[in-house]
Protein backbone atom coordinates (compact mmCIF):
# COMPACT_ATOMS: atom_id res chain seq x y z
CA UNK A 1 0.00 0.00 0.00
CA UNK A 2 2.88 2.14 0.86
CA UNK A 3 4.85 2.15 -2.18
CA UNK A 4 1.69 2.75 -4.53
CA UNK A 5 1.24 6.17 -2.51
CA UNK A 6 4.32 7.47 -2.76
CA UNK A 7 4.70 6.05 -6.50
CA UNK A 8 1.57 8.54 -7.25
CA UNK A 9 3.87 11.74 -6.08
CA UNK A 10 4.49 13.97 -8.98
CA UNK A 11 8.47 14.03 -8.83
CA UNK A 12 8.11 9.84 -9.32
CA UNK A 13 5.92 10.50 -11.97
CA UNK A 14 7.16 13.14 -14.17
CA UNK A 15 10.80 10.88 -13.79
CA UNK A 16 9.01 7.64 -14.11
CA UNK A 17 8.12 5.92 -17.83
CA UNK A 18 5.33 3.64 -16.18
CA UNK A 19 4.41 2.47 -19.67
CA UNK A 20 8.05 0.61 -19.46
CA UNK A 21 7.35 -3.46 -19.83
CA UNK A 22 10.58 -4.40 -18.32
CA UNK A 23 10.42 -2.69 -14.99
CA UNK A 24 8.63 0.06 -13.09
CA UNK A 25 12.15 1.10 -12.01
CA UNK A 26 13.31 2.38 -15.14
CA UNK A 27 13.41 5.92 -14.72
CA UNK A 28 14.24 8.83 -16.58
CA UNK A 29 15.84 6.39 -18.78
CA UNK A 30 16.98 7.86 -23.01
CA UNK A 31 16.86 4.95 -25.04
CA UNK A 32 19.11 6.55 -27.19
CA UNK A 33 21.38 6.78 -24.44
CA UNK A 34 22.94 3.09 -26.06
CA UNK A 35 26.85 2.14 -26.53
CA UNK A 36 25.49 1.54 -30.67
CA UNK A 37 25.32 5.01 -30.61
CA UNK A 38 28.27 6.08 -28.53
CA UNK A 39 31.25 7.10 -31.00
CA UNK A 40 34.64 5.96 -29.56
CA UNK A 41 37.97 7.88 -29.77
CA UNK A 42 40.86 8.13 -27.53
CA UNK A 43 39.75 10.53 -25.00
CA UNK A 44 36.54 7.83 -24.35
CA UNK A 45 37.52 4.48 -24.96
CA UNK A 46 38.87 3.70 -21.95
CA UNK A 47 35.44 4.13 -20.07
CA UNK A 48 33.44 2.85 -23.12
CA UNK A 49 36.18 -0.60 -22.24
CA UNK A 50 34.60 -0.06 -18.58
CA UNK A 51 30.79 0.93 -19.17
CA UNK A 52 30.64 -2.24 -21.52
CA UNK A 53 32.43 -4.67 -19.07
CA UNK A 54 29.96 -3.54 -16.35
CA UNK A 55 27.01 -4.17 -19.03
CA UNK A 56 28.67 -7.66 -19.35
CA UNK A 57 28.99 -8.16 -15.71
CA UNK A 58 32.92 -9.16 -16.40
CA UNK A 59 34.11 -7.90 -13.39
CA UNK A 60 33.04 -7.73 -9.65
CA UNK A 61 35.41 -5.19 -8.58
CA UNK A 62 34.28 -2.44 -11.19
CA UNK A 63 31.63 -1.55 -8.30
CA UNK A 64 30.90 1.22 -8.00
CA UNK A 65 32.08 2.35 -11.48
CA UNK A 66 32.32 6.32 -11.82
CA UNK A 67 32.43 7.73 -14.09
CA UNK A 68 34.04 11.44 -14.58
CA UNK A 69 34.44 14.77 -16.97
CA UNK A 70 33.63 17.95 -17.67
CA UNK A 71 29.78 18.71 -19.39
CA UNK A 72 28.86 17.07 -22.26
CA UNK A 73 31.17 14.43 -23.23
CA UNK A 74 29.18 11.46 -22.76
CA UNK A 75 28.83 10.76 -18.94
CA UNK A 76 24.94 10.07 -18.54
CA UNK A 77 25.27 8.65 -22.08
CA UNK A 78 27.52 5.98 -21.33
CA UNK A 79 25.95 5.37 -17.89
CA UNK A 80 22.41 4.55 -19.38
CA UNK A 81 24.22 2.97 -22.05
CA UNK A 82 24.75 0.32 -19.38
CA UNK A 83 21.19 0.26 -17.92
CA UNK A 84 19.52 0.37 -21.37
CA UNK A 85 22.12 -3.18 -22.07
CA UNK A 86 21.31 -4.48 -19.01
CA UNK A 87 17.35 -3.63 -19.40
CA UNK A 88 17.22 -5.37 -23.07
CA UNK A 89 19.31 -8.43 -21.86
CA UNK A 90 18.05 -9.59 -18.80
CA UNK A 91 14.39 -8.82 -18.16
CA UNK A 92 14.24 -9.01 -14.34
CA UNK A 93 16.89 -6.83 -13.50
CA UNK A 94 15.42 -3.96 -11.75
CA UNK A 95 17.10 -1.14 -12.97
CA UNK A 96 16.94 2.67 -10.96
CA UNK A 97 18.82 5.68 -13.07
CA UNK A 98 18.14 8.71 -11.04
CA UNK A 99 19.25 11.92 -10.81
CA UNK A 100 20.82 12.80 -7.86
CA UNK A 101 18.38 15.71 -7.61
CA UNK A 102 15.87 12.98 -7.29
CA UNK A 103 17.55 10.98 -5.51
CA UNK A 104 17.88 14.09 -2.62
CA UNK A 105 13.95 15.01 -3.56
CA UNK A 106 12.88 11.27 -2.68
CA UNK A 107 14.90 11.31 0.90
CA UNK A 108 13.35 14.60 1.78
CA UNK A 109 9.89 13.96 0.71
CA UNK A 110 10.14 10.51 2.69
CA UNK A 111 11.31 12.33 5.53
CA UNK A 112 8.77 15.04 5.31
CA UNK A 113 6.13 12.04 5.53
CA UNK A 114 7.87 10.62 8.42
CA UNK A 115 8.00 7.37 6.79
CA UNK A 116 11.57 6.19 4.88
CA UNK A 117 10.21 2.51 4.54
CA UNK A 118 9.11 3.43 0.75
CA UNK A 119 12.48 4.96 0.46
CA UNK A 120 14.50 1.90 1.57
CA UNK A 121 12.57 -0.42 -0.20
CA UNK A 122 13.29 1.50 -3.94
CA UNK A 123 17.24 1.88 -3.06
CA UNK A 124 17.67 -1.20 -1.56
CA UNK A 125 15.67 -4.30 -2.28
CA UNK A 126 14.22 -3.21 -5.28
CA UNK A 127 16.72 -2.14 -6.61
CA UNK A 128 19.77 -4.51 -8.74
CA UNK A 129 21.61 -1.80 -11.15
CA UNK A 130 21.57 1.98 -9.53
CA UNK A 131 22.50 4.51 -11.29
CA UNK A 132 23.16 8.21 -9.65
CA UNK A 133 23.42 10.83 -12.51
CA UNK A 134 26.25 13.65 -11.17
CA UNK A 135 26.70 12.57 -7.41
CA UNK A 136 28.77 16.19 -6.87
CA UNK A 137 25.35 17.72 -6.43
CA UNK A 138 25.42 16.23 -2.97
CA UNK A 139 27.86 18.92 -1.93
CA UNK A 140 26.85 20.13 1.39
CA UNK A 141 24.00 17.81 2.02
CA UNK A 142 25.24 16.03 4.63
CA UNK A 143 22.11 14.20 5.23
CA UNK A 144 21.65 12.74 2.16
CA UNK A 145 25.35 12.01 2.20
CA UNK A 146 24.90 9.73 4.81
CA UNK A 147 21.63 8.20 3.09
CA UNK A 148 24.03 7.22 -0.04
CA UNK A 149 26.40 5.99 2.05
CA UNK A 150 24.49 3.53 3.62
CA UNK A 151 22.49 2.95 0.21
CA UNK A 152 26.34 1.79 -1.15
CA UNK A 153 26.94 -0.30 1.83
CA UNK A 154 24.28 -1.98 1.47
CA UNK A 155 23.74 -2.59 -2.17
CA UNK A 156 27.79 -3.59 -2.59
CA UNK A 157 27.58 -6.15 -0.03
CA UNK A 158 24.82 -7.41 -1.83
CA UNK A 159 26.51 -7.78 -4.78
CA UNK A 160 24.47 -5.08 -6.73
CA UNK A 161 25.91 -2.93 -9.29
CA UNK A 162 26.21 0.93 -8.96
CA UNK A 163 27.04 3.13 -11.11
CA UNK A 164 28.40 6.96 -10.50
CA UNK A 165 28.23 10.20 -12.69
CA UNK A 166 30.44 13.41 -11.64
CA UNK A 167 31.73 16.49 -12.94
CA UNK A 168 35.00 15.59 -10.57
CA UNK A 169 37.06 12.73 -9.59
CA UNK A 170 35.99 11.43 -5.51
CA UNK A 171 38.83 12.80 -4.11
CA UNK A 172 37.72 16.43 -5.77
CA UNK A 173 34.32 16.89 -4.73
CA UNK A 174 34.19 19.47 -2.34
CA UNK A 175 32.32 19.57 0.50
CA UNK A 176 31.84 15.35 0.92
CA UNK A 177 32.70 13.03 3.67
CA UNK A 178 35.88 11.50 3.26
CA UNK A 179 33.84 8.32 4.50
CA UNK A 180 31.67 8.57 1.46
CA UNK A 181 34.33 9.89 -1.02
CA UNK A 182 36.44 6.92 -0.15
CA UNK A 183 33.06 4.73 -1.01
CA UNK A 184 32.43 6.39 -4.05
CA UNK A 185 36.31 5.77 -5.49
CA UNK A 186 36.66 2.21 -3.86
CA UNK A 187 35.37 0.41 -6.95
CA UNK A 188 36.37 1.68 -10.86
CA UNK A 189 37.10 5.49 -11.75
CA UNK A 190 37.72 6.76 -15.22
CA UNK A 191 37.68 9.88 -16.74
CA UNK A 192 36.22 10.76 -20.03
CA UNK A 193 38.62 12.91 -21.52
CA UNK A 194 38.07 16.13 -24.13
CA UNK A 195 37.82 14.79 -27.56
CA UNK A 196 39.91 14.64 -30.10
CA UNK A 197 39.46 16.43 -33.54
CA UNK A 198 38.75 13.09 -36.05
CA UNK A 199 36.63 11.82 -32.71
CA UNK A 200 34.44 15.26 -32.92
CA UNK A 201 34.43 14.85 -36.76
CA UNK A 202 32.98 11.06 -36.53
CA UNK A 203 30.48 12.42 -33.54
CA UNK A 204 29.57 15.22 -36.09
CA UNK A 205 29.15 12.54 -39.41
CA UNK A 206 27.50 10.21 -36.95
CA UNK A 207 24.50 12.97 -35.37
CA UNK A 208 23.84 14.34 -39.13
CA UNK A 209 23.22 10.55 -40.47
CA UNK A 210 21.15 9.83 -37.82
CA UNK A 211 19.00 13.31 -38.77
CA UNK A 212 19.10 12.23 -42.78
CA UNK A 213 20.44 15.33 -43.10
CA UNK A 214 23.52 16.70 -45.93
CA UNK A 215 26.16 18.59 -44.76
CA UNK A 216 28.94 19.35 -46.54
CA UNK A 217 32.67 17.85 -46.01
CA UNK A 218 34.32 21.05 -45.04
CA UNK A 219 31.39 22.31 -43.10
CA UNK A 220 31.70 19.46 -41.13
CA UNK A 221 35.74 19.45 -41.01
CA UNK A 222 34.94 23.32 -39.99
CA UNK A 223 32.64 22.74 -36.71
CA UNK A 224 35.59 19.93 -35.86
CA UNK A 225 38.48 21.85 -36.22
CA UNK A 226 36.70 24.76 -33.51
CA UNK A 227 37.92 22.05 -30.79
CA UNK A 228 34.35 22.55 -29.15
CA UNK A 229 34.37 19.55 -26.85
CA UNK A 230 31.17 19.71 -25.29
CA UNK A 231 29.35 17.26 -27.93
CA UNK A 232 25.75 18.64 -26.50
CA UNK A 233 27.31 22.14 -28.21
CA UNK A 234 28.04 20.15 -31.35
CA UNK A 235 25.32 18.68 -31.83
CA UNK A 236 23.11 22.29 -31.03
CA UNK A 237 25.12 23.54 -34.14
CA UNK A 238 23.73 20.59 -36.21
CA UNK A 239 20.53 21.35 -35.37
CA UNK A 240 20.90 25.08 -35.71
CA UNK A 241 22.49 24.18 -39.11
CA UNK A 242 19.40 21.93 -40.45
CA UNK A 243 16.94 24.37 -39.19
CA UNK A 244 18.74 27.54 -40.45
CA UNK A 245 18.50 25.38 -44.08
CA UNK A 246 14.90 24.24 -44.08
CA UNK A 247 13.44 27.78 -42.92
CA UNK A 248 16.09 29.98 -45.51
CA UNK A 249 15.59 27.13 -48.08
CA UNK A 250 19.20 27.37 -48.77
CA UNK A 251 21.89 24.56 -48.38
CA UNK A 252 24.08 24.81 -45.41
CA UNK A 253 27.89 26.67 -45.98
CA UNK A 254 30.84 27.43 -44.02
CA UNK A 255 29.44 31.39 -43.53
CA UNK A 256 26.42 29.89 -41.94
CA UNK A 257 28.31 27.25 -39.79
CA UNK A 258 30.87 29.81 -38.82
CA UNK A 259 28.16 31.95 -37.61
CA UNK A 260 26.48 29.74 -35.62
CA UNK A 261 29.98 28.05 -33.90
CA UNK A 262 30.81 31.89 -32.84
CA UNK A 263 27.61 31.93 -31.04
CA UNK A 264 28.79 29.17 -29.09
CA UNK A 265 32.44 30.62 -28.41
CA UNK A 266 30.42 33.19 -26.23
CA UNK A 267 31.63 36.86 -26.19
CA UNK A 268 33.01 37.05 -23.08
CA UNK A 269 35.91 33.94 -24.51
CA UNK A 270 36.31 35.88 -27.12
CA UNK A 271 37.09 39.08 -25.34
CA UNK A 272 39.72 36.86 -23.46
CA UNK A 273 41.46 34.83 -26.53
CA UNK A 274 42.13 38.20 -28.35
CA UNK A 275 44.33 40.45 -27.35
CA UNK A 276 45.80 44.15 -28.50
CA UNK A 277 49.26 42.14 -29.79
CA UNK A 278 46.97 39.84 -31.93
CA UNK A 279 44.83 42.41 -33.36
CA UNK A 280 47.91 44.21 -34.30
CA UNK A 281 48.83 41.73 -36.21
CA UNK A 282 46.04 40.44 -37.66
CA UNK A 283 45.54 44.43 -39.17
CA UNK A 284 49.73 44.26 -40.02
CA UNK A 285 49.57 41.59 -41.74
CA UNK A 286 46.31 42.24 -43.59
CA UNK A 287 47.72 45.70 -44.73
CA UNK A 288 51.32 43.86 -45.52
CA UNK A 289 53.06 46.83 -42.81
CA UNK A 290 55.17 46.23 -39.84
CA UNK A 291 53.84 45.72 -36.56
CA UNK A 292 55.85 48.53 -34.71
CA UNK A 293 54.58 50.82 -37.57
CA UNK A 294 51.01 50.92 -35.89
CA UNK A 295 52.82 52.37 -32.55
CA UNK A 296 55.01 54.78 -34.39
CA UNK A 297 54.71 58.39 -35.02
CA UNK A 298 53.70 58.51 -38.98
CA UNK A 299 50.65 60.02 -40.00
CA UNK A 300 50.74 58.64 -43.68
CA UNK A 301 47.49 56.97 -44.60
CA UNK A 302 48.60 53.29 -45.11
CA UNK A 303 49.64 53.64 -41.42
CA UNK A 304 47.22 55.63 -39.87
CA UNK A 305 44.12 53.81 -41.64
CA UNK A 306 45.52 50.51 -40.39
CA UNK A 307 45.96 52.09 -37.05
CA UNK A 308 43.00 53.27 -36.43
CA UNK A 309 40.93 49.96 -37.50
CA UNK A 310 43.12 48.05 -35.30
CA UNK A 311 41.96 50.55 -32.32
CA UNK A 312 38.86 50.35 -33.21
CA UNK A 313 39.00 46.36 -32.70
CA UNK A 314 40.96 46.66 -29.61
CA UNK A 315 37.66 48.38 -28.49
CA UNK A 316 34.90 45.73 -29.86
CA UNK A 317 37.32 42.86 -28.95
CA UNK A 318 39.15 43.52 -25.52
CA UNK A 319 38.47 44.67 -21.85
CA UNK A 320 41.32 47.28 -22.38
CA UNK A 321 40.25 50.80 -21.68
CA UNK A 322 40.47 53.97 -24.12
CA UNK A 323 43.76 54.85 -21.96
CA UNK A 324 44.86 51.46 -22.03
CA UNK A 325 45.11 51.31 -25.79
CA UNK A 326 46.26 54.40 -26.82
CA UNK A 327 49.09 53.59 -24.75
CA UNK A 328 49.62 50.76 -27.24
CA UNK A 329 49.70 52.95 -30.34
CA UNK A 330 51.31 55.72 -28.66
CA UNK A 331 48.03 57.97 -29.17
CA UNK A 332 46.18 60.09 -27.24
CA UNK A 333 42.66 59.01 -25.31
CA UNK A 334 40.98 61.21 -28.01
CA UNK A 335 42.54 60.11 -31.00
CA UNK A 336 41.27 56.66 -30.41
CA UNK A 337 37.73 57.92 -29.88
CA UNK A 338 38.09 59.61 -32.78
CA UNK A 339 39.20 56.56 -34.67
CA UNK A 340 36.37 54.34 -33.57
CA UNK A 341 34.19 57.41 -34.88
CA UNK A 342 35.56 57.35 -38.40
CA UNK A 343 35.88 53.14 -38.44
CA UNK A 344 32.05 52.88 -37.29
CA UNK A 345 31.26 55.03 -40.34
CA UNK A 346 32.81 53.49 -42.84
CA UNK A 347 31.37 50.43 -41.54
CA UNK A 348 28.03 52.01 -41.45
CA UNK A 349 28.50 52.96 -45.17
CA UNK A 350 29.45 49.87 -46.30
CA UNK A 351 32.20 51.12 -48.38
CA UNK A 352 35.89 49.72 -49.42
CA UNK A 353 37.55 50.72 -45.98
CA UNK A 354 34.09 49.50 -44.38
CA UNK A 355 34.57 45.98 -46.19
CA UNK A 356 38.12 45.83 -45.26
CA UNK A 357 37.33 46.44 -41.78
CA UNK A 358 34.53 43.14 -42.03
CA UNK A 359 37.36 41.04 -43.47
CA UNK A 360 39.59 41.66 -40.73
CA UNK A 361 36.90 40.72 -38.46
CA UNK A 362 36.01 37.83 -40.54
CA UNK A 363 39.62 36.58 -39.78
CA UNK A 364 39.81 37.34 -36.21
CA UNK A 365 36.86 35.36 -35.54
CA UNK A 366 37.81 32.41 -37.43
CA UNK A 367 40.82 32.47 -35.54
CA UNK A 368 39.18 32.77 -32.17
CA UNK A 369 36.85 29.98 -33.41
CA UNK A 370 39.94 27.58 -34.68
CA UNK A 371 42.03 28.02 -31.98
CA UNK A 372 39.35 28.54 -28.85
P1 LIG B 1 27.35 14.51 -19.85
O1 LIG B 1 26.49 13.62 -19.01
O2 LIG B 1 28.80 14.14 -19.81
O3 LIG B 1 27.14 15.99 -19.56
P2 LIG B 1 25.79 13.41 -21.97
O4 LIG B 1 26.07 11.98 -21.75
O5 LIG B 1 24.44 13.91 -21.56
O6 LIG B 1 26.93 14.34 -21.36
O7 LIG B 1 26.02 13.72 -23.52
C1 LIG B 1 25.57 14.93 -24.13
C2 LIG B 1 25.08 14.62 -25.52
O8 LIG B 1 26.20 14.27 -26.32
C3 LIG B 1 24.12 13.48 -25.60
O9 LIG B 1 23.15 13.73 -26.59
C4 LIG B 1 25.00 12.30 -26.01
O10 LIG B 1 24.28 11.35 -26.75
C5 LIG B 1 26.04 12.97 -26.86
N1 LIG B 1 27.35 12.31 -26.81
C6 LIG B 1 28.35 12.52 -25.91
N2 LIG B 1 29.42 11.77 -26.19
C7 LIG B 1 29.11 11.08 -27.31
C8 LIG B 1 29.81 10.12 -28.11
N3 LIG B 1 31.07 9.74 -27.83
N4 LIG B 1 29.18 9.61 -29.19
C9 LIG B 1 27.93 10.00 -29.49
N5 LIG B 1 27.21 10.89 -28.80
C10 LIG B 1 27.78 11.43 -27.70
MG1 LIG C 1 25.01 14.15 -17.60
Amino acid sequence: MKIRKISSDSTFKKQGQTNNPISQLLFNLNPRFTFENFVVGPGNKLAYAAAQAVAKGKNPYYNPLFLYASVGLGKSHLAMAICNAKAKFSQNHKILSISAEIFLEELMSSIKKKDTSFFKERYRNNCDILFIDDVHFFAKKEFTQLELRRTIDYLISRGKQIIFTSLYPPEHIKDMGEDLKSRLGSGLVVQIDPLDYETRKKILIAKARAKNGLIPEDVIDFVAKSEISNVRCLEGILNNLFARAELMNSPIDLTMAREEVCKVVTQRERKGYITIDSIKECVSDFFKIKVEALASKSRKKEISLPRQIAMYLCRKYTEKSLEEIAEAFNKRHSSVIHSIQVIKEHLRRKDKIGRQVNFILFKLEGKIVNNH
